[in-house]
């Protein structure tokens, strides 16, 4: 049983969802210039992707709206929901805590990680992102010479 993010309504279960498909599938812009083969590979044709796999769904028993979600097809991991008309997030972004933190995280520990380079490697500043609070970064920032110098 998924447990879904939507994002209107927070984690709902799976079962309050319906799929809808492969997501970035855009309407073609002249239709009747295309042949039957091309119209049916629109209709029909969709990626069969093993992995991260870009696709629709519908809160349908809650707030009855679509949204897109990234999601690995193997081992079920929702990596990120994002409203509809955006354009595909990152999928390299493994961190299914929460799509939103990167931005935060990477803007507070980029000053941090200049200045103490060469005491924190960029796996902890990885660690300390998800977090995502400024104030606790600061204080990792200035505990950490504490313990060097110590
Ligand atoms: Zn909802």
């Amino acid at each position: 049983m998924l447990l879904i993010s939507c994002p209107n309504c927070g984690s709902r279960d799976e079962t309050e969802f319906h799929y809808g498909g492969q997501a970035h599938v855009p309407y073609p812009e002249n239709p009747n210039d295309m042949n039957d083969r091309e119209w049916a590979e629109f209709l029909f044709y969709r990626d069969n992707t093993k992995g991260t796999f870009a696709e629709r769904w519908l809160h349908s028993t809650g707030c009855r709206q679509w949204f897109n979600m990234l999601r690995d097809t193997v081992t079920y991991d929702i990596q990120a929901v994002y409203p509809m008309g955006t354009p595909r997030p990152d999928a390299a972004v493994r961190d299914a805590a929460a799509p939103a933190t990167p931005d935060s995280g990477t803007a507070s520990t980029a000053p941090d990680s200049t200045t103490t380079g060469s005491a924190a490697p960029s796996t902890s500043a990885t660690s300390i992102s998800p977090t995502s609070t400024a104030s606790s970064t600061t204080q990792s920032g200035t505990t950490a010479p504490e313990g060097a110098t110590k």
